[in-house]
């Protein structure tokens, strides 16, 4: 099998994935409210500047850090 079909598979299932992904997260909603947070603590890290969080130490990293869906304020009128 010549090279650059590989490669052309290889790109088509990238593609794939990230075409499911990104349609994952259009049915649940997460587009707006997004929060980058500690994976320890769950500190919002949005806007920090300093390499580590600021409430446990953790260093920031993408394998330390979850993105957490806050629903708009017009959609939880009922919680508060
Ligand atoms: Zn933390």
């Amino acid at each position: 099998m010549p090279t650059s079909v590989v490669f052309n598979i290889l790109f088509l299932i990238v593609l794939a994935i990230l075409a499911a992904y990104s349609l994952i997260r259009g049915w649940r909603g997460c587009r707006t409210g997004e929060d980058k947070r500690c994976r320890k603590c769950g500190y919002i890290l949005y806007g920090i500047a300093c390499a580590q969080c600021p409430e446990c130490g953790l260093p920031i990293s993408p394998g330390n850090t979850v993105m957490t869906c806050t629903p708009r304020r017009s959609g939880v009128r009922s919680a508060e």
